[in-house]
């Protein structure tokens, strides 16, 4: 598949039946497999073959999905998760333990923040936030002896901001660590982290690859690029015998290819158990097969609605990359030359009463804790998301408090702009 053109894997990636099998990539509703005997099985338990034994690990239906996404990517090996935080926290978990450390963009979503900053903290694991902007030097100055992995989000949600992904990565190798990027809000329709020196991608797939916001998910795709033994004493997890897999270590027998994936589904969804159920992995099938036609109607929406906002007088300010004026314009001409997403923010300039007032008079454009949906919505992170941060923390992530998010989906551009021109007016 991976000759195809991006559009072609959306449709067609990851399943090719057999003859006389289903066109529809089948359910594999099943919590279970059938083995003939105790040594077949034994040898799936000791990683000696490949096969299914319990939905918990793996299930033929979301190992479809996953090499679907892997393609889309261009990454070696895949998997999903329940959700995109499971993704997350698994992409950073298998590579860093108590005592470690990591460098993350401040600018990132509200739940990843939190996960990273306090829950992983309480794991022994701290972190030092750096804002996406950072010079060279500043990022370098952040590392410690103790770092394992750097990460951040191509587009950030809500801020919008956008990565300079080289400069994160090649601070990132020259440090001898990894960067994990959460490409959510392009999708591997805008942007492929992997082709800017990327090396673990992770997606909320509740997001565009679902699109219709039917299902929960997440996705963790590895380049297969970085080089774990030559850092093996950074990557203890990779590079030493697993006791709890019969001392297989990881990076020798499955290579850079497939040692991350290999470790996170072995131990990690072992252990934690946070499988996508083949019911939601199918729906989220569903989606990808119209990506690629999907992704340039919602960034459409988005600048024709941004370029809308921009020029009223009762909007204070607008961010979206796809605006020349946007301080991310230029990054994003270099790594979203086709746009970057449906999303916009923007602050009015009456503040949080004319947020609340704007929010209340949408009809078509629904307030949710949602965004990339077929269906218009919208949100004031600081009162929702975002609000375990102090004012001083929402600056800081670029959200402050006036701030409204808003996700176009993929009605017709005019009935939006009218819908908010109205919602204006009545400010
Ligand atoms: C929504 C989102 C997440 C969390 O994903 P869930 O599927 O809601 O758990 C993580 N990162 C980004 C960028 C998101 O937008």
């Amino acid at each position: 598949m991976s000759d195809y053109k991006l559009g072609t894997r959306c449709v067609q990636g990851g399943y090719t039946p057999g003859n006389g099998e289903p066109r529809q990539m089948p359910i594999v509703q099943s919590t279970t497999f059938r083995y003939a005997t105790s040594e077949d099985m034994g040898k799936l338990f000791d990683l000696e073959a490949n096969g299914y034994f319990y939905s918990r690990l793996q299930n033929p239906t979301n190992d479809m999905v996953a090499a679907k996404i892997t393609e889309l990517e261009g990454g070696t090996a895949g998997m999903l998760t329940s959700s995109g935080q499971a993704a997350n926290f698994f992409a950073l978990f298998n590579i860093c333990e108590c005592g470690d450390h990591i460098v993350a963009s401040s600018s990132i979503y509200g739940g990843t923040f939190n996960l990273i900053s306090v829950t992983m903290a309480k794991m022994g694991i701290t972190a030092t936030f750096v804002s996406p902007d950072a010079s060279e030097e500043e990022l370098d100055a952040a590392f410690r002896p103790n770092t394992k992995a750097v990460f951040g989000e191509t587009i950030a949600n809500p801020a919008l901001t956008v990565l300079d992904i080289e400069k994160f990565a090649k601070a990132a190798h020259a440090h001898g660590v990894p960067l994990i990027v959460d490409n959510t809000f392009p999708t591997p329709v805008n942007c492929r982290p992997f082709e800017w020196g990327a090396d673990i991608v992770t997606h909320s797939t509740t997001k565009y690859m679902d699109g219709h916001g039917a299902a929960l998910g997440g996705a963790i795709i590895d380049h297969g690029v970085f080089d774990w033994m030559a850092h093996a004493e950074k990557f203890p997890g990779l590079c030493t015998p697993d006791e709890s897999y019969h001392g297989i270590t990881y990076a020798e027998k499955f290579g850079k290819e497939g040692a991350f994936i290999t470790k996170c589904t072995s131990q990690l969804m072992r252990d934690f158990g946070s499988m996508q159920s083949p019911q939601n992995a199918f729906i989220l099938n569903l989606g990808l097969e119209s990506l690629h036609v999907r992704m340039p109607k919602h960034v459409e929406n988005a600048q024709a609605v941004a370029e809308f906002l921009y020029s009223h007088p009762k909007v204070a300010y607008v961010n979206y990359s796809g605006l020349p004026t946007d301080k991310y314009y230029e990054v994003a001409q270099k790594y979203l030359p086709n746009g970057g997403c449906g999303v916009v923010s923007f602050g009015l300039k009456g503040g949080r009463e004319a947020a609340s007032i704007f929010m209340r008079e949408l009809k078509l454009g629904a307030i949710e804790t949602h965004v990339a949906d077929a269906r218009t919505c919208c949100l004031n992170p600081a009162t929702s998301t975002h609000r375990q941060m102090n004012d001083e923390q929402l600056k800081e992530a670029g959200v402050p408090a006036e701030l409204i998010r808003i996700s176009l989906g993929l009605e017709d551009k005019e009935d939006l702009i009218a819908d908010i021109s109205n919602a204006l007016d009545a400010i």
